[in-house]
């Protein structure tokens, strides 16, 4: 998975078993631990799952350097609900300075609440505005003996180069389709639910196996893969633009009573000690961001699905049937793929059209206003063939 890595020559199970990682970068024991590393590569390669294997690594009193991924400190650190690991994640398209003022360096220097070390996981660190890059340059250059600080980035040209440069760097590479094809076969998955799962993932490895293991995730994608097809009107894109909403909606509602569930464990667990009031109010905090995240990632995942549709009629145009994703929809592909409209040029600026809402919703676009405006614009683009039109 990075180049790195190297297998654990334990017999044991570790960590990295329990998370299907295919090995730890080389963590040196006790002490000389870096204290600022940087994992870098494409979404979905891995990286945010590896921080938290080295979380629990750090700390598992099991199989300290390794982790042992079943002890209590390991499961909580990998389910992020462990009080000495600190989530930092942007806070709508930036991670603030105040954020790293406030988030990082004060709570840098204090002492750990149960575990070994601190660790604090920067994910999308490339979304640290440059103040806040600064700000955590002297952290990231003597941060306190417990402290260790592991960025996980995408683009490490957003990066100050004095940033960078503190840090123990790990690449990350995208998963080929047949690793992960491999991997889920492993988990259990059905042969054609894999490669169909590795297919449409396109090298992220989180989403193929959310499709794989997950029945509501299968029915989504089926829903979203649709959606080009009955946008004959912009009354139909409204319709389907209210779907994709209320999907949402629904995976934002299911997440809610599961950290209601967590909130009430929490309770039980730390009683009314030290620090419980600053790890209920970061608990609550984090709630809030997970569920704005997830309400974006499912309209991420549906704009996505929608682009790979048009991507997959090109390409059956082509006369490439290995590189189509949707393998599930070919003979309705097929039908697209002979249609002289919507033409090629059409299907390009659709896929563009796709990818560019991403970037609205990041900057806090209204969601329902920017999926509609979306397929308002996807069905004057790219309408379905008349042929697959419904016949009254
Ligand atoms: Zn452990």
């Amino acid at each position: 998975m990075n180049q790195e890595m190297k297998s654990s020559t334990s017999s044991e199970t570790t960590v990295w078993d329990v998370l299907h990682l295919s090995g730890s970068p080389h963590i040196p024991s006790s002490v000389n631990v870096p204290h600022a590393w940087l994992l870098l590569g494409p979404t979905g390669s891995g990286k945010r799952l590896t921080a938290l294997a080295m979380a629990a690594a750090f700390n598992c009193p099991e199989l300290p350097g390794v982790g042992c991924g079943v002890c209590s400190t390991c499961t909580r650190i990998i389910s992020g609900r462990h009080p000495d690991l600190h989530l930092i994640v942007p806070e709508g398209q930036v991670i603030s300075v105040e954020t790293i003022r406030a988030g990082v360096i004060p709570e840098a220097a204090r002492s750990p609440f149960e575990a070994r070390r601190k660790v604090f996981v920067i994910e999308e660190a490339e979304r640290m505005h440059p103040s806040a890059q600064n700000a955590l340059l002297k952290t990231l250059e003597e941060p306190p003996e417990d402290t260790i600080i592991i960025l996980v980035c995408d683009q490490e040209d957003e990066l100050l180069e004095t940033v960078r440069s503190r840090c123990r760097v790990v690449h990350f590479q995208r998963v080929p389709s047949e690793a992960i094809q491999g991997i889920l076969e492993a988990e259990g998955a059905e042969t054609p639910v894999a490669r169909l799962a590795a297919r449409i993932a396109d090298g992220d490895i989180n989403r193929a196996r959310s499709f794989a293991l997950e029945p509501e995730a299968q029915s989504r994608h089926r829903s979203f893969a649709g959606v080009p097809a009955r946008l004959t009107s912009s009354l139909e894109a409204l319709d389907a633009a209210a779907e994709i909403v209320t999907e949402a909606a629904t995976a934002v509602k299911e997440r809610s009573e599961a950290q209601k569930r967590e909130v009430v464990e929490l309770a039980a667990a730390l009683g009314e000690g030290r620090g419980t009031a600053s790890a209920r109010a970061s608990l609550a905090k984090r709630h809030k961001r997970e569920l704005r995240r997830l309400e974006n990632e499912v309209l991420n995942e549906a704009l996505w699905t929608i682009a790979s549709w048009y991507r997959d009629v090109l390409t059956a145009r082509r006369g490439a049937p290995e590189a189509i994703a949707n393998l599930d929809l070919t003979p309705d592909l097929g039908r697209w793929a002979v249609a002289l409209e919507p033409d090629d040029r059409s299907l390009v600026a659709a896929i563009h059209r796709c990818a560019t809402t991403p970037g609205a919703l990041a900057r806090n676009a209204n969601p329902s206003l920017a999926i509609e405006a979306t397929l308002v614009e996807l069905a004057r683009l790219a309408p379905p063939p008349a042929e697959s039109m419904p016949v009254d």
